[in-house]
């Protein structure tokens, strides 16, 4: 048993081969399953501006079928179609409006965010790293807090910023 090409587009198989796929993709049907296809993710305003650059199709609408379908070069929608898709356009529309994108958040941004923060406070009196701890007044009630949980003074600060060169050299 050979293999079987299937096609989603048509929802049929046939017998695998370059020929019998050229044939197949070649064939009005296909390609006319195919456009109603990708037609349902075109945008209506797309499908409004490709509609007005059609003139209507006679046949189609004094006889209400074509052979052509949806690969005809002429209109097939009718005045109701082509105010459904205004009405879908106008909803896209606002809907696009509403919407904001949706932002990932950004870590350089947040790093820059906290940085400026930092050389503002620090810039505001000597220049020098001037966050000075404060303790929390829920601790500052507590008689004999250890050591660790005492904020160190900004002249303990200071004088670790001076000693610092020294653990580098
Ligand atoms: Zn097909
Ligand atoms: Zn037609």
């Amino acid at each position: 048993m050979g293999k079987r090409y299937y096609c989603d587009y048509c929802e049929r198989s046939f017998a695998d081969g370059a020929e019998n796929r050229k044939k197949h993709l070649a064939s009005v049907h296909h390609q006319k399953l195919r456009k109603t296809h990708y037609d349902t993710f075109q945008s209506p305003s797309l499908l409004l501006e490709e509609n007005n650059a059609k003139r209507p199709c006679r046949k189609f609408h004094q006889e209400g079928h074509c052979d052509y379908g949806s690969c005809c070069k002429y209109s097939h929608l009718t005045p109701e179609d082509v105010q459904k898709l205004q009405e879908l356009d106008r909803q896209e529309k606002l809907a696009a409006a509403i919407e904001k994108p949706r932002v990932e958040p950004d870590i350089d941004e947040w790093v820059k965010s906290k940085m400026s923060k930092i050389e503002k406070l620090s810039s505001s009196s000597t220049g020098t790293t001037t966050l000075i701890p404060v303790l929390p007044s829920v601790l500052s009630n507590i008689p004999n807090i250890p050591p660790s949980l005492i904020p160190c003074k900004s002249s303990d600060v200071f004088h670790l910023n001076k000693e610092a060169p020294h653990f580098w050299s």
